[in-house]
């Protein structure tokens, strides 16, 4: 049932059953990545699906749908997805998946609510940065206004999302105006959580090719921590928003609550900055 050995979901899911749903990346173009470089895109069928709910135990609670964007799949295949979840696992009160900005697109308000309804109940979006030009540059396939569209869609249809950015991805020298761009973009919309990924140049991908050829020159570990600094400095949450930087790439362990725990946190950040240089 399963493309490829590698499973990747987010750590927070860790306890969570997962159910895989699609294999490889269906859009496969991020110049970062190369998680799926190599695996076709394929739809995991539903009696496979069926199949694994049947032997799943009928009182698990939560659930994570394993697939690079899972929502590619379209709304009348995830409202059928969640029925037969709800059909074979009836005590489970939360179903999770990663998500694109170019998937959400696909989807009404009226079509996320009614998903909402049948126990979508967390989404994961890689927004990795709120500027344009560095979207462009890695390819990201989706503009910062169109990820603000989307992200609001989500607010209107009252399904909460998780927002994952990327620092370092901005390049050397660029990471603080990178920061508040990014900062300014989720401050025009309401997320859970804030999760904080430091870029790896990955074995393999575009972006690797690019600063081997002095096309693309990484910024430091300083540079990255003043980027830390940044987004808490220009974070500007509505509501209680959790600010978390425990990813195993992170360069620092740290999790909070934004606005409350601004000051501690920044405190700690400064603390490291302190202590490392160049
Ligand atoms: S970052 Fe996500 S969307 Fe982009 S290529 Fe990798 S798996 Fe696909």
């Amino acid at each position: 049932m399963y493309g490829s050995d590698a499973i990747h979901y987010p750590q927070d899911e860790m306890n969570t059953v997962l159910l895989p749903v699609t294999s490889g990346c269906i859009y496969n173009k991020c110049l970062f990545c190369s998680m799926y470089k190599d695996e076709e895109y394929s739809e995991v069928s539903f009696s496979d699906i069926e199949m694994q709910l049947m032997n799943t135990d009928t009182y698990t609670e939560k659930l994570f749908l394993v697939g690079s964007d899972p929502m590619s799949i379209g709304f009348e295949k995830m409202k059928q997805l969640l029925d037969m979840i709800h059909l074979h696992l009836p005590y489970c009160a939360r179903v999770a998946s990663y998500a694109a900005i170019r998937s959400i697109f696909k989807y009404s308000v009226e079509e996320l609510s009614i998903l909402h309804d049948a126990g979508l109940r967390l989404l994961y979006i890689g927004f990795e940065t709120g500027r344009d030009d560095i979207l462009k540059l890695m390819n990201k396939g989706h503009t910062v206004e169109q990820a603000i569209q989307q992200a609001r869609k989500l607010n209107e249809a009252n399904l909460p999302f998780n927002s994952i950015v990327m620092y370092g991805i901005a390049g050397e020298g660029e990471s603080v105006n990178n920061a508040i761009a990014t900062a300014k973009m989720i401050n025009q919309f309401t997320t859970e959580k804030f999760i904080t990924m430091n870029l790896v140049v990955m074995e393999g991908s575009r972006l690797r090719e690019m600063v081997q050829n002095h096309e693309y020159i990484p910024s430091g570990r300083r540079e990255r921590l003043i980027e830390i600094r940044t987004f808490l400095e220009n974070l500007e949450p509505k509501q209680p928003m959790l600010f978390d930087t425990t990813h195993p790439t992170n360069l620092v362990r740290m999790f909070g609550t934004l606005p409350d725990e601004r000051r501690r946190l920044i405190r700690e950040i400064r603390n490291h900055i302190e202590v490392h240089s160049n």
